[in-house]
């Protein structure tokens, strides 16, 4: 993985790794071919900020 930090910009926390992040499953949302929207088989991590709860980006799971 990268060795840069990202900063949330809410709250200004300067976060260094995935541990430091709130993580919740959230399914994938994906179009459907008849049109329309539905969830899709996938899961993906949402990660939020610890001290404020701002959603900072999706991730995939099984993180090794
Ligand atoms: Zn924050």
């Amino acid at each position: 993985m990268a060795t840069e930090t990202i900063d949330c910009p809410e709250c200004g926390a300067t976060i260094e790794s995935l541990d430091e992040m709130d993580a919740e499953e959230v399914p994938e949302i994906e179009t459907r071919s008849r049109g329309g929207i539905g969830y899709g088989e996938a899961t993906r991590n949402l990660y939020l900020c610890k001290s404020c709860r701002k959603p900072l980006g999706i991730g995939r799971r099984g993180n090794e």
